[in-house]
This record gives structure tokens, C-alpha cells and sequence, in this order.
């Protein structure tokens, strides 16, 4: 005799909207039909026909699935739908157990009971589902925190959402599959839940199987869930893995992983925990799951990319720069040499219109020393003579052989500066010493690896560059001031290594603007500010107006080859066009149409330079002078330089019909006579 059950034995309520819901899918065998454990026709009937069953109409198999989840031998039976009590639809299943015979009234009592009592029960499941929402919410917020704490290791990360996909479905089991698209495979490194005999984790080893088979090949292909109950009896269940391992599988819950291009991945859940099957909200939990974990090993994968691409770039870095190695020897001579006073290059270094390019190349070292010791910069920021040496012959190295952005140019470049803190003693009156020792690194450092072609160029040919800063713009200009900081960093060149950790920030940070203002793309962006500033009056505690001054001024340094005479302003001219117009060139062989400025047969460059004087170089020393009264002189000179090439210009257009002038211009000696005839004349 079986022991009798306490009565009535309520099986379960079934949530009769996951049954409809249930009923438009594929497989009607869904465990949602409440009494969750069984698989039975004859429930779908009661439901569906609204009728009662009994003992009779189950099959022996159903009845032991009932009993073992009793744990008792079932004797009789009467299984009632309950119709709920505002709609004509039916709201639960009961079935009691185990009376010694069912009679109608006992169906009848059942379903005056329930339908009374169903609201309540509506208002417990809805209280029940909410809770059940909450604690969902609440797990799957803890998985995506935990998921993207890992994301610097992927093995960590893949371990960490197995464990949680097991721990949310409570699985026995998770395999995690990541698909490699190119073999067209899927691979499991990591397993989460085999324990061996000995309760140690099993250790892992590579497994791969093709992506189109088995139950995770099925999912990864279709993209849809799967949820085995029986895996056994499914056609896709592959036994001998069982067999080789001891694990018996009993049912399966396998789900996509995916990005926005589609599958990535698999995960598989085996053996739900004390259930024989993985139910609807299993499902619903793994799809929420499997959102975090997309993203999260994407994230995880890209930030591996980045991390290699930066190992990658530091290594080239250092190549670079070991090649880029200046002898010790030079090193040694340089520093040991005697700082000369800057007028030992020339009586006249230190006139405004002194041409610096007089100096030979070989001498430029030394008098880079020789300015930043009158400028008084070694003494005051302590740096080492050894250190300053190779921190300059490393500088120079660091420029490429363009015809005109080569070291001569920043040499120069440089000279302007130093001329400026001569002239008008920026250094203290305007400027703060640790912005006069920027500005005057920064116009050293401002092409460095420069390629003679510019930023609108790099963009157009889809340089490395370009990828690594257009979208911040000004890209050349970043990757001068990138060069700086990688020869400061340098072993032994660091001449900011006695600045305190304040200043040597500051110091930086200063180079870095300046450096990115030498772009004529921000100098037009802020002509109109520096304009006001000097209108208004320099104020020495204003910070924008520093910021501002230290913009006009690196400006005119770069530009500062207009403010010596015409021979040179000619010269540059050439050395100038010559490298526009092979970017020009090349920009044609690229298929891009080069603007005319690049272009040798339609570049004019007696009209070009006089439209980049009245555009550029003018107004901006106009409001250098206006500020600084000391240099009137330079924009004197660049005023006398437009007025020649307006002569030029004339003489040309005299001479030969059309309007182009290439380089060859400035081989015709006797078009350059005729210039300086018409000057004679004019004086
Ligand atoms: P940078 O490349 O730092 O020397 O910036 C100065 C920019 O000014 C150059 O890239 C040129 O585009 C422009 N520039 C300088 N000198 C001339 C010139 N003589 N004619 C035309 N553009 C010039
Ligand atoms: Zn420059």
C-alpha cells in the first residue's frame, strides 16, 4: 500500500500564459506546462478541451515521472483545469494525488475552490514573477560587473562566464565554444564545472569540432537556442564524448553568443541541478546572458588588439630610436666642447634679420647649446651638459631630408624664438621661464620626422599616421610632438630630468600646444582671440593670454623665413615649392587631384606667395608688431618681400604668356636681374 498523501496534493499551478505562448513553438513538449516535469498529450488536452483526467488517461511513463517527483507510489489521481475567473480561459492545472477514488464532487469542490482562490494565486504568481525579475536583474547585474572586470584576460573572462551560466541556470556544467571564423571551427579552451574523480577541475586542452555539427554546430549556424530536454534522444547529441569522459549528459540548454555581425560563439549548458530539464526562464536568462557576454569578449578581444597594437608600436618605438643612436663619441665631443657666446657664429646672430641658414649644418649643434646657455636655460633648469648634447645631435637626427621640413628649418625655427626672447625679453615680462624653455623646445622639436608632405596628404593616402590621429585632426603636428616625447624618453636625453614633477608636466603639456599650433588650420582658428588679446592689452596674470601669446609666437617662428631678405624669402620659395609640388606628384599618382598650390603645372608661385603674405604671413606680424613695437623691422622685410614678388609676378606674366611659373624660375638669372632693375628704379 502506498503511503497516503496529505489532502489534496497540489502538484503545481500551471502559468497558463507561458502555455499559450508555448503552444506556437516548435516543440510542445515545453516543460512550462506547469507541472513542469511532465511531458504529457493528455495535459495539453485538459488544458486545451477544458476536461479533467484521472489515472487512466495518463501513460504509465508520465505517471512515473510524477512519482519520482513525489517520491511516492501514485494510486489515484484527478487533474483539474481551473478556468480562471474573469476570462473564459483556463488559469491553472491542479492535480491531486493518492484518495482513495476520486469522485465528481471532489472535481467539483476543486474547481469552485481554485476559481475563487485564482485571483489571489494570479496576485501571488505576479508578486512571485516580480521577485523573480528582481533577483534576475540583480544576478545579471552582477555577472556584467564581473564580466567586465576581466575583460584584460580573455581565459579569465570565458572561466567567469561559465561560472556564472552555470551558477544563473544552475547547470552542472557549462562548455563555452568561441567561433574562429577563418577555419570555420568552433574551439572550447576553457571548461567550467568538470570536476575530476579526485575533485580537482579537470585541466584544460583545446578542443575543436567543425561549426556546422552536433548541437553546438546547430546552434552557432542557426543562431537559435537550443533546449534539449532529453539529449539522449536528440539527433544532434554526439554520445561518444560521454563515453570518453564518464559524464552522462541528461539534457541541454546551448545558446548563441553574438556581436553585431552575427555568431561568435556557443555556450552549453549540461544537467539542470535537481530538475530534469531546463525550463522557460532558463531560456529567458541565457538570452539576457548572452547580450553581456557578446559584448563582453568583443570588448575583451579588441582590447587584446589594442594592447598588442601598443606593444607593437612601443617596440617599433624603440627600434627607432636605437637606430636612430647618435655615437657616443659625438655625444662626447659636443658636450665637452666650450659653449662660445652665440656671436661666435656670427656678429650677427643676434639681429632680427640675421639668415641662420648662413650657419653650416655642422655648426648647428653647438649653437643650439650656445642659445640655450645665454638664454640662461642650462644653469637655471640644471641640465646636464651630456644630457643637452645628445638631446640636441638626437633632435636633428630625428628630422628626415625633405627639401624644406628638414633640421635647418627647425633650425632656424629655433633661432626666431631665441631672437624674439632677445629682442623683447619675453622670458619673465611675458612669458614664464618654464613657457620660454617649452616654446624654445618646441620649436626644436615642432617637424620632427617630417615626410614633405602634409596633413590634408597623409589623409588622402590613408597613412599610418592618419589612422593613428585624424580623428583628433592636426595629425602631422601630433606625430612631431610624439617624436619629442619619444626622444625625451630616450636614454640620456631627458634635459627636463631636473625639473620637478609639477613643472615637468607643465613643461609638456606647454610643448604639446605649441607643437600643435604650428598647424596654420588652428593659427586661423584663433587669429581673431590673439587679435583681441592684443587690442585689449597683454595681461601678464591672464593664463589665456600666455596660452595665446606662445600661439602667435611659435606662428611667427615657423613662418619667420618671410622676415629675412629676398634672397633668402626666394630661396625658401624654392626649397618650399620644390617639395609641394612632389607631393603633387605623387597625390596625381594616387589618382587625387592635387590643390594648385601642389601642382607644378598650374602653380603660380610669384601669385601664391604673395596670397600666402597678404593672407598669413602679414596679418600675423602686423599684430606681432603691434604687440612688440622692438620688431617693426620684420614686417618691414615681409612687406618688401610681397612687394617683390608682385615684381616678380609682373615681370614674369610680361615674359611669358602663360601664368604657371615651375621651379624653373628660379634658375632664369635674368628674370631675377629684371626684379632688382625695377627695384633700382623704383628707389
Ligand atoms: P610647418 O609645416 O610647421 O613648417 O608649418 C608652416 C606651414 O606654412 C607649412 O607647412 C606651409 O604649408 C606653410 N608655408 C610656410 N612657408 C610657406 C611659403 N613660403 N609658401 C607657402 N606656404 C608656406
Ligand atoms: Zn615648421
Amino acid at each position: 500500500m502506498p503511503t497516503p498523501m496529505p489532502w489534496p496534493a497540489l502538484l503545481d499551478y500551471s502559468v497558463e500564459d507561458t502555455w499559450r505562448e508555448q503552444s506556437d513553438r516548435d516543440d510542445p513538449t515545453d516543460s512550462r506546462l506547469g507541472l513542469n516535469q511532465i511531458q504529457s498529450n493528455s495535459f495539453r488536452t485538459a488544458i486545451q478541451e477544458k476536461r479533467s483526467l484521472s489515472l487512466e488517461d495518463i501513460n504509465q511513463d508520465q505517471v512515473s515521472v510524477i512519482e519520482s517527483s513525489l517520491e511516492t507510489e501514485v494510486v489515484s489521481l484527478l487533474c483539474c483545469p481551473v478556468p480562471s475567473i474573469q476570462e473564459d480561459r483556463v488559469a491553472m492545472l491542479v492535480c491531486l494525488v493518492n484518495k482513495e477514488s476520486f469522485c465528481e464532487e471532489d472535481e467539483h469542490f476543486l474547481n469552485e475552490t481554485f476559481r475563487c482562490l485564482s485571483p489571489l494565486l494570479s496576485r501571488a504568481r505576479a508578486y512571485d514573477e516580480e521577485r523573480r525579475l528582481r533577483e534576475e536583474c540583480q544576478s545579471l547585474l552582477t555577472v556584467a560587473r564581473n564580466l567586465f572586470t576581466h575583460l584584460d584576460d580573455v581565459t579569465l573572462l570565458l572561466r567567469e562566464i561559465m561560472a556564472q551560466a552555470r551558477h544563473l541556470t544552475k547547470a552542472e556544467r557549462c562548455s563555452l565554444f568561441l567561433l574562429d571564423k577563418e577555419r570555420n571551427e568552433l574551439v572550447a579552451k576553457v571548461f567550467d564545472g568538470h570536476v575530476a574523480e579526485d575533485g580537482t577541475e579537470q585541466a584544460s586542452v583545446e578542443v575543436r569540432i567543425p561549426a556546422n555539427q552536433g548541437i553546438a554546430g546547430h546552434v552557432a549556424t542557426s543562431g537559435e537556442l537550443l533546449n534539449i530536454h532529453d539529449a539522449y534522444a536528440h539527433p544532434l547529441f554526439y554520445r561518444k564524448m560521454d563515453e570518453t569522459t564518464g559524464f552522462k549528459t541528461r539534457n541541454i540548454l546551448c545558446f548563441p553568443i553574438k556581436d553585431d555581425q552575427g555568431v561568435i560563439g556557443v555556450a552549453e549548458l549540461c544537467n539542470k541541478i535537481n530538475e530534469r530539464c531546463f525550463s522557460f526562464f532558463d531560456e529567458e536568462i541565457a538570452k539576457a546572458f548572452a547580450i553581456y557576454c557578446g559584448i563582453s569578449i568583443m570588448h575583451s578581444l579588441m582590447w587584446k588588439k589594442v594592447r598588442d597594437a601598443q606593444h607593437r608600436s612601443r617596440l617599433s618605438n624603440e627600434l627607432m630610436m636605437y637606430h636612430m643612436q647618435v655615437s657616443p663619441e659625438d655625444v662626447t665631443k659636443l658636450s665637452e666642447t666650450e659653449i662660445p657666446s652665440t656671436e661666435h657664429f656670427s656678429e650677427d646672430f643676434m639681429r632680427l634679420n640675421f639668415i641662420p641658414r648662413t650657419i653650416t649644418e655642422n655648426d648647428t649643434s653647438l649653437a643650439v647649446m650656445a642659445m640655450f646657455q645665454d638664454l640662461g636655460m642650462i644653469h637655471r633648469w640644471r641640465i646636464p651638459m651630456v644630457t643637452l648634447a645628445k638631446f640636441v645631435l638626437m633632435v636633428k637626427k630625428g628630422y628626415r631630408d625633405p627639401p624644406y621640413h628638414n633640421w635647418m628649418h627647425a633650425f632656424s625655427v629655433g633661432h626666431f624664438s631665441y631672437l624674439m626672447h632677445k629682442a623683447v625679453g619675453l622670458m619673465g615680462k611675458y612669458l614664464s621661464e618654464l613657457e620660454s624653455l617649452a616654446l624654445f623646445i618646441a620649436c626644436l622639436c615642432h617637424d620632427l620626422d617630417h615626410r614633405g608632405t602634409n596633413n590634408n596628404f597623409q589623409v588622402a593616402s590613408k597613412s599610418d599616421l592618419a589612422a593613428l590621429y585624424c580623428s583628433e585632426g592636426s595629425v602631422m603636428e601630433r606625430h612631431h610632438f610624439a617624436q619629442a616625447m619619444a626622444i625625451l624618453n630616450t636614454d640620456g636625453c631627458n634635459i627636463l630630468e631636473n625639473l620637478s614633477r609639477k613643472e615637468y608636466t607643465q613643461c609638456l603639456d606647454c610643448m604639446r600646444d605649441v607643437i600643435l599650433a604650428t598647424d596654420l588650420a588652428h593659427h586661423l582658428r584663433i587669429i581673431e582671440d590673439i587679435e583681441t588679446m592684443v587690442k585689449d592689452g597683454y595681461d601678464f596674470q591672464n593664463q589665456r593670454h600666455h596660452q595665446l601669446l606662445l600661439c602667435l609666437l611659435i606662428t611667427c617662428c615657423d613662418l619667420s623665413d618671410q622676415t629675412k631678405d629676398w634672397k633668402s624669402s626666394k630661396k625658401i620659395a624654392e626649397l618650399i615649392y620644390s617639395e609641394f609640388f612632389s607631393q603633387g606628384d605623387l597625390e596625381k599618382a594616387m589618382g587625387v587631384r592635387p590643390s594648385e598650390m601642389m601642382d607644378r603645372e598650374k602653380a603660380c608661385i610669384p601669385e601664391l606667395q604673395i596670397g600666402f603674405i597678404e593672407n598669413i604671413v602679414h596679418p600675423t606680424y602686423k599684430i606681432l608688431v603691434s604687440l612688440f613695437p622692438e620688431v617693426e623691422s620684420t614686417l618691414t622685410a615681409v612687406e618688401m618681400n610681397r612687394l617683390f614678388w608682385e615684381r616678380m609676378r609682373d615681370v614674369y606674366k610680361r615674359r611669358y604668356s602663360n601664368s604657371t611659373s615651375s621651379l624653373d624660375m628660379f634658375e632664369d638669372e635674368t628674370l631675377e636681374q629684371e626684379v632688382l632693375a625695377l627695384s633700382c628704379e623704383s628707389d
